[in-house]
């Protein structure tokens, strides 16, 4: 049986469910345009509700970036590092990009503000409190300590095993 027509704009619909669903931003077309433009002004107005004063507002992101969504989004880099370790490959360039769209705003802000170090201090403190060594296969903060690079894994599933009945 060939395709009919009721398929075809089955599988259109599909797709464009799909395609809305990824949240695929595409600014080649007007429709794609004015979801972004739809999208910036949403997130202006949920600014303005919110108390950001209109100096803080990037006029053409609609994105907060007052010195309080700084210290927001430096918090929020500091303890994912403190939690997962940092690995310059993977990492790196959404901390760039982050510490650059805030230096381009406002260059007081990362002005000697050192993401990366205190995020290394606060995953070397975590660690230390867990009394375990930092078990991220690519983590570039331990890699010359601690856990050999890809040894991690192999660690944790041994060791179980690996102490006898009468230890425990
Ligand atoms: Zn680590």
């Amino acid at each position: 049986m060939g395709r009919t027509d009721a398929d075809r704009m089955r599988s259109r619909a599909t797709l464009r469910m799909f395609s809305l669903a990824r949240g695929k931003d595409d600014l080649r077309t007007v429709a794609g345009v004015e979801q972004r433009t739809d999208m910036d002004d949403a997130r202006i107005a949920l600014c303005v509700a919110r108390g950001v004063d209109l100096d803080d507002i990037n006029p053409s992101s609609g994105h907060d970036m007052s010195r309080r969504a700084y210290e927001s989004s430096r918090t929020s880099w500091v303890d994912h590092i403190a939690m997962f370790g940092y690995s310059e490959f993977y990492d790196g360039p959404h901390l760039a990009k982050a510490l650059d769209s805030w230096t381009a705003w406002n260059p007081e802000y990362t002005d000697g503000d050192d993401w990366l170090k205190a995020g290394r201090e606060a995953h070397y403190a975590r660690q230390a409190d867990l009394g375990r060594p930092c078990d991220r296969f690519s983590c570039d903060l331990h890699s010359d300590t601690d856990v050999p690079m890809g040894q991690a894994v192999r660690a944790r599933e041994i060791v179980p095993e690996a102490v006898p009945e009468a230890a425990l």
